[in-house]
């Protein structure tokens, strides 16, 4: 029997009994569960094979949530809260005590968003406890867009996918910290960097080599198809020097014609924002075709671009 179903009161009674249940969010699907739980806790961690030094955000139903679950709101982060909420950014913020340190690693900072989706949304506010919900896939694999990603990967281990339809936006949140108050990118996402900027004036992007790699956004590898995959500014020629080999290849906008490749267009509008809600399910398509390799296309790179850029990049990584 399928594990996917609309029934939010069977989501929440599984969530009151420390279950995980996967819940649509506007971005991707998340593996959730009660963030008071260690039992639910420890299950999302050995569900998804996630290392505990990645620490997971909590999911709250509205902006007023946030005094129980931080201790510190700078100014920016509230005119940030106020523009995009709720929405696709994460905030990193400095933690109350009430957050176990299971959901932080350890670290003295919570990522915490409110996902602007309905039926989640709902959920959220009928629950009497935040949800800790990173993507719904195995560690490093491609994040889940649609209720059928998240079953083929956990039919066996969690008991619903709640039926929140196909992601709006695709891919991940962006996530913003803070240093001495001012903003600091520490992920691309679903969210441009120019709409933060217009909010908040200029912002910077974590310098890698500051941080140890210990948040799965920022491993080099990651959202990666099993398939050996490049990321390249023309993907005819690419295709030359593959000739003999299955090719699957993703590309922006424009048909390339070609009848020998495997090809999925992300958006024939011409939309950064469609393409980014294409991506990982054209991905998860590919990849199930036993091709030899896929072929991406760059995309240009501002707005929404720079984020499908990052993801494209980190899933060419061997
Ligand atoms: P996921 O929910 O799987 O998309 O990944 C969670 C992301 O949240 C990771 O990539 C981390 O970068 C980020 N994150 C969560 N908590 C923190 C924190 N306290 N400090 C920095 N990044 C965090
Ligand atoms: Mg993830």
């Amino acid at each position: 029997m399928s594990i996917i179903s609309k029934d939010i009161q069977k989501a929440i009674q599984l969530l009151t009994n420390e279950e995980l249940v996967a819940i649509p969010t506007e971005t991707v699907y998340g593996l959730a569960g009660n963030i008071f739980s260690e039992k639910a806790i420890k299950s999302i961690f050995s569900t998804k094979k996630r290392p505990f030094f990645n620490p997971l955000i909590v999911h709250i139903p509205s902006t007023d949530s946030l005094e129980n679950i931080v201790t510190h709101i700078p100014e920016k982060a509230k005119l940030l809260a106020a523009a995009f909420w709720p929405g696709s950014m994460t905030l990193v913020l400095k933690k109350s005590k009430n957050i176990p340190d299971i959901i932080t690693a350890g670290k003295d900072t919570v990522a915490v968003r409110v996902p602007n989706h309905p039926l989640t949304l709902e959920l959220l506010r009928q629950l009497p406890f935040p949800l800790a919900a990173p993507s719904a896939n195995p560690f490093g694999s491609i994040s889940p867009t649609k209720p059928a990603h998240v079953e083929n990967y956990f039919k066996n281990e969690i008991k619903m996918v709640l039926d929140g339809g196909f992601c709006a936006n695709g891919i991940e949140s962006t996530i913003i910290g803070f240093k001495n108050d001012e903003p600091i990118i520490y992920r691309l996402g679903a969210l441009a960097l120019e709409d933060i900027e217009a909010v908040v004036g200029n912002v910077s992007l974590i310098n890698k080599k500051e941080v140890k790699p210990d948040a799965p956004g920022m491993l080099a590898r990651h959202y990666a198809p099993k398939t050996t995959t490049f990321l390249v500014d023309d993907v005819t020629a690419e295709i030359k020097k593959h000739s003999g080999k299955k090719i699957g290849v993703l590309i922006f906008k424009d048909s390339l014609k070609d009848t020998a490749v495997k090809e999925i267009i992300l958006s024939k509008n011409n939309s950064m924002q469609e393409a980014a809600s294409n991506l990982y399910d054209a991905m998860h398509t590919l990849d199930s075709e036993s091709l030899d390799v896929i072929i991406a296309e760059r995309f240009p790179n501002n707005g929404l671009g720079k984020s499908i850029n990052d993801r494209l990049q980190r899933a060419t990584f061997k």
